[in-house]
């Protein structure tokens, strides 16, 4: 919401955010970016949780990523993973003059072999205080069975865009065939994670909508 924007988001928004938003804003996709208000939450989650070891999933040019890495302790570390490491490329440039990209683990990889590589290592079982889920919608439900091995009892996982531009409330037929396709899946996802016994959730509508699921065991 511009109102939540511009009096709060924009005047606390850290420099190098402002830059990578800028360099973004020409880039045909630049809506992929996650939305500064929900950036901002994102950041209080972090700080809350004490994050130490994250993972992510759907770095794009790297505001997320960027966000974490501002936020996390000096000696944090985040497993960032993307298929396309062009567009990472476009937003490096900001985050090594950030100094943060010592934190960085970029992995060029689609999202669920990369996940089922690190299952391989027993060390990774229950290491990792957060996860911020953003790659491709569909294979939400295959990345929620493998993060919730990987975070930890009481850690933290994040889907951004669960209320897909508002189309989960939209009736199907005024939707074009993409739309209809993402809500369908969406739909499913949000419902599968309210049943889900092994999480507290909480969605909140900033940006396009993000569920906070918490390990519960
Ligand atoms: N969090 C980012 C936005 C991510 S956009 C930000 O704040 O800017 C979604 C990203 O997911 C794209 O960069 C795309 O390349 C990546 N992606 C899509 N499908 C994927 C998959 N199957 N595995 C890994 N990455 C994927
Ligand atoms: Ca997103």
């Amino acid at each position: 919401m511009q109102y939540i924007l511009e009096t709060n988001v924009y005047p606390r928004e850290p420099e190098p955010l402002k830059e990578l938003r800028a360099i973004t804003a020409s880039h045909p996709q630049a809506y992929f970016s996650t939305a500064p208000d929900a950036g901002q939450m994102l950041g209080i989650l972090l700080k809350l949780v004490g994050v130490k070891k994250t993972k992510e999933f759907g770095v794009f040019t790297g505001y997320s990523l960027l966000l974490t890495a501002l936020t996390i302790p000096n000696d944090g570390k985040i497993v960032a993973i993307d298929m396309n490491r062009e567009s990472y490329d476009i937003g490096r440039p900001i985050i090594e003059k950030a100094k943060v990209e010592h934190k960085i683990d970029f992995i060029e990889s689609e999202a669920v072999p990369a996940l089922d590589k690190m299952l391989e290592n027993p060390a990774n079982e229950g290491s990792f205080d957060f996860a911020f889920v953003d790659a491709d919608k569909n294979n939400y439900v295959n990345y929620h069975e493998r993060v919730m091995k990987l975070v930890k009892v009481n850690g933290i996982v994040v889907y951004d865009n669960t209320l897909w531009l508002g189309t989960v409330v939209q009736p199907e037929s005024s939707l074009n065939d993409y739309f209809k396709e993402g809500r369908e899946r969406i739909i499913k996802f949000n419902k599968s994670l309210a049943a889900d016994p092994r999480i507290d959730i909480s969605i909140v509508p900033l940006g396009d909508g993000l569920t906070i699921c918490r390990r519960l065991y």
